[in-house]
């Protein structure tokens, strides 16, 4: 274990805010801890990068060894196709994809702003278009999204520390994958129209470098799309050890909106927004958590019925809650975009 300062302004002086258990072996505590000068929130003391390894395991999660769906799956019948439809049309609304975009006056505006729920139900979340542009994921795992980015019509990269995972983008998905951290990629400088990192950020030992190292890759007008999750103190405090936010120890960080503001100017970016996304999973998780913590481990009825891979209607039956709390912004994910 090792005891840090904080990546944002140095101190060390820090207060804890929880003691949470490690919920896949259900052994170890770690502590969440928050600066006491800039208010960044992160794990502390935490594994060191030879120790962390074991908190990852073989079936842990986003590393899924099946082939990438594709973003336009035609079929089955007219439901598929006119899925397909729906989804071009709202990237070439939101993101200029397959033609022009629509005028940015108003009738522009008032379509994008009365599709953005169905594109955050549809997951599309990408970079502008353009033309021959060149984009890199990082934490691409086995390359889902590059995948979708390559459908689209960008040249892309990737980066991703765990070895099978990206021994598997490049031998089976075909992708241009690079095994590491992204300092040890060495790309030239400004070399990236787009860069994103989801569900990435949270889990590196120095975000602050990471992002310094991409505000020098991307061109002065590219792009970098983080998704993250939003820290809902609240709701934290209200649910603690099942609270499905507090991913210790693979979260080392743990942001708000100020914090990751805050940090992408310091490393570098000028301009930062902030939406946040529609995503009722996390209290969905922790009601999950409960249940299976009342039934003894054995997962009940209720149990999958609030899980979206096998349940496929939650996501619609939880959609008015889902839009409610995203309208007051305490959704527990953010998307951020920042420019150099
Ligand atoms: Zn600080």
């Amino acid at each position: 274990m090792e005891h840090v300062p904080c990546n944002l302004c140095g101190n060390t002086e820090s207060g804890t805010l929880f003691t949470i258990k490690e919920r896949l072996s259900g052994k170890d505590e770690f502590n969440i801890v928050r600066c006491g000068k800039c208010g960044l929130i992160y794990t502390n003391p935490r594994p060191s990068k030879e120790e962390i390894i074991r908190y990852y395991p073989e079936n842990y999660e986003p590393y899924k060894f099946s082939m990438p769906k594709a973003l336009f799956r035609g079929g089955p019948g007219v439901f598929g196709k006119t899925k397909d439809l729906i989804k071009k049309k709202l990237l070439n609304v939101h993101y200029g994809y397959f033609g022009k975009t629509p005028d940015s006056g108003i009738f522009g505006k008032l379509l994008k702003m009365l599709t953005t729920p169905l594109m955050y139900h549809f997951s599309l979340i990408f970079p502008e278009w353009k033309e021959r542009g060149k984009a890199l994921d990082i934490g691409c795992s086995t390359g889902e999204y590059l995948h979708w980015l390559k459908e689209l019509g960008w040249e892309t990269y990737g980066v991703e520390l765990n070895e099978k995972a990206a021994d598997w983008a490049r031998k089976k998905a075909g992708l241009d994958v690079f095994t590491g951290a992204l300092g040890e990629a060495d790309f030239p400088s400004g070399y990236f129209d787009a860069a994103t990192l989801f569900s990435t950020l949270e889990h590196l030992a120095d975000p602050l470098a990471a992002l310094k190292e991409i505000v020098r890759i991307l061109k002065k007008d590219g792009t970098l799309i983080i998704e993250v999750p939003h820290l809902l103190l609240l709701e934290g405090r209200l649910f603690k050890n099942n609270w499905s936010q507090f991913e210790v120890p693979r979260h080392l960080y743990h942001f708000v909106p100020q914090t990751i503001e805050q940090m992408l100017l310091k490393a570098g970016f000028k301009t930062v927004i902030i939406r946040h996304s529609p995503h009722i999973n996390f209290f969905t998780s922790t009601i999950q958590n409960i249940l299976l913590k009342a039934s003894h481990g054995k997962p009940s009825r209720l149990h999958s019925l609030l899980n979206p891979d096998k349940n496929r209607f939650l996501p619609y039956a939880l959609s008015p809650l889902n839009f409610i709390f995203w309208a007051i912004n305490r959704t527990g994910r953010m998307v951020v975009y920042a420019k150099p």
